[in-house]
């Protein structure tokens, strides 16, 4: 179930996260959820969480332990959205490093078998998903007016992993 590669998603959702059926994580074992926040959870110009992706989180915590585990530097722009789900956070994750992740899964008592990350960069969240063995699910990013830039940045991260015989489509 878990990738024993790097770079690999184990679960690629060609959408953005709200398209996850909250039974299908069930279903697959997974109980303690990290979620990246740029691109994951909000556009990186917005400071306003989406009603769906509010509406999604909220239905997901009822059943998950969720962690808010964020490259971005900003410890106001990450503490405010986890102030508006309600969920701890770590910003300046430094991902693919994995000392901030097995430190929110530690945080939240997790089993590492019952884990995942979801993110939607593969050189980042799905690297660091990989580098300490838990699921790791990619999404498509939620960025709002810059698709092409996105989808740029994203085939190129699928690119470069398939030059090194990680990602397969
Ligand atoms: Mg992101």
């Amino acid at each position: 179930m878990i990738s024993k590669h790097l770079l690999l998603p184990c679960w690629e959702v060609d959408n953005v996260i709200t398209s996850i059926d909250h039974n299908e994580i069930y279903i697959r074992g997974l109980r303690s959820l990290l979620l990246d926040v740029d691109g994951t959870l909000l556009s990186k110009n917005s400071s306003c969480l989406d009603k769906n992706v509010f509406s999604w989180v909220q239905k997901l915590k009822k059943v998950h332990k969720i962690y808010l585990i964020s490259n971005n530097p900003s410890f106001s722009r990450i503490q405010a959205v986890a102030k508006e789900l309600d969920l701890p956070f770590i910003h300046k994750a430094l991902k693919p490093r994995t000392y901030f992740l097995i430190k929110a899964l530690n945080e939240m008592g997790s089993d590492i078998n019952e884990a995942a990350i979801i993110g939607d960069r593969i050189f980042t969240d799905v690297l660091a998903g990989n580098r300490i063995g838990i699921y790791t699910i990619l999404v498509r990013s939620i960025e709002k007016g810059n698709r092409y830039k996105y989808n740029k940045t994203h085939n190129v991260e699928k690119f470069i992993s398939s030059m090194l015989g990680a990602y397969k489509k």
